[in-house]
């Protein structure tokens, strides 16, 4: 008797109508998608050429972001260095700021957080590795211009995977005679590049440590035969979640979005757009299998006042600009997986750094003191 009245008691609790029994699994893994310079009239021209339909739509927890710099700085316009270094540390900070506050002293980042509780780490982009949004997530310098200082802190500070380009602030150094690509493999690093070998060809199974260089500068836009950041994005995926760590987090970076923007044509912005959307959709698909991954897709800030104008079809977008620099309008969010809600609503850019940490500290593994 005992036995059926407590099965019926699990029944009736687990049924009743007014407790909710919502997951409250917090994210392993956090993957943050920056689309440099991609405001809404950006996606929605690469949604129209790409035959009305994105991967982004696959998001259902959509907020908005508001990404002034320090106020302080007495504009409402931010560059892509205190954008990034907002959503990497949490601080709102000047102009050209890497990972630094408004006082130019070093903030500790969601990389470095992550590192600290073992988590696997990687940064992927379309720029050099060195530019302004991947360095706030490593580095800690004053002014972004500085892309040799930059560069040491890829062996100050530790990473599992780096894809990009500024192979050049490595190895063929201006400022001093080091040669840091010997430095990562004296510390275990593989480093590869694509002078050797292309990215397909590289083997993702053996190495501990990735470093691959997928130009000197920076990397060519997509419309020119740039076609890596997909599969970088797939392939970093696979390969940071091989590792025996609790967890991985990885920025992904579509870098050059911003610089159709500067430079006010609307087919590069449309290229460089959708190649961004197939790598958000390489995370999605991993982020669906797992259930353990929160996906984030956003923009430091929107590039060239863009407007889609009159006599614009889906095949032929009719793109006018305001602006050949950054404009302030509010900035969209995307998130999709365990935590994904917390993004919905409209909150600062520093705020997607406090919820990722937020979620983060849910795991038991992760160590919120540094
Ligand atoms: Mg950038
Ligand atoms: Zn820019």
């Amino acid at each position: 008797m005992n036995r059926y009245f407590i099965l019926i008691a699990v029944i009736f609790l687990g049924c009743h109508p007014g407790k909710k029994f919502i997951s409250t699994k917090p994210p392993q893994n956090v993957i943050l998608m920056i689309g440099d310079g991609m405001g809404l009239t950006q996606i929605t021209a690469g949604l129209y050429r790409n035959g009305n339909k994105l991967h982004l739509e696959r998001c259902k927890s959509i907020g908005l972001h508001k990404n002034y710099p320090e106020e302080k700085s007495g504009d409402l316009i931010t560059d892509s260095a205190a954008g990034a270094t907002a959503f990497s540390t949490g601080v709102k900070t000047y102009n050209a700021a890497i990972g630094m506050g408004p006082d130019t002293l070093p903030r500790t980042t969601i990389l470095e957080l992550a590192n600290f509780s073992d988590m696997a780490t990687g940064l992927i982009a379309t720029s050099t590795i060195t530019h302004a949004t991947p360095a706030s997530f490593i580095a800690h310098v004053s002014t972004r211009d500085k892309y040799e200082e930059i560069a040491t802190w890829f062996l100050k500070n530790k990473f599992d995977l780096i894809i990009g380009g500024g192979a050049k602030h490595f190895s063929k150094r201006k400022s001093d005679t080091l040669d840091l690509m010997n430095r990562l493999k004296s510390k275990g690093v593989t480093v590869e590049s694509y002078f050797d070998k292309e990215l397909e060809n590289i083997d993702f199974g053996t190495p501990n440590r990735l470093a691959y260089f997928t130009a000197l500068d920076q990397p060519l836009p997509f419309s020119q035969g740039r076609n890596y950041l997909p599969m970088a994005t797939e392939k970093g995926i696979e390969f940071l979640s091989s590792k025996k760590n609790p967890g991985f987090f990885l920025l992904v970076e579509g870098s050059q979005i911003d610089w159709g923007g500067h430079s006010n044509e609307s087919e590069y912005i449309i290229s460089e757009m959708i190649d961004f959307d197939n790598a958000v959709g390489k995370a999605l698909d991993f982020a669906e299998k797992d259930k353990n991954t929160l996906v984030i897709i956003t923009a430091d800030h929107e590039t060239g006042g863009y407007a889609i104008q009159k006599g614009s079809t889906m095949d032929s977008i009719k793109g006018k600009f305001t602006s050949d620099y950054h404009t302030g309008t509010m900035i969209p969010v995307f998130a999709f997986g365990p935590g994904s809600e917390d993004f919905q609503g409209i909150y600062e850019n520093t705020d997607i750094f406090h919820k990722m940490l937020a979620l983060l500290r849910k795991n038991k593994w992760f160590k919120s003191q540094k």
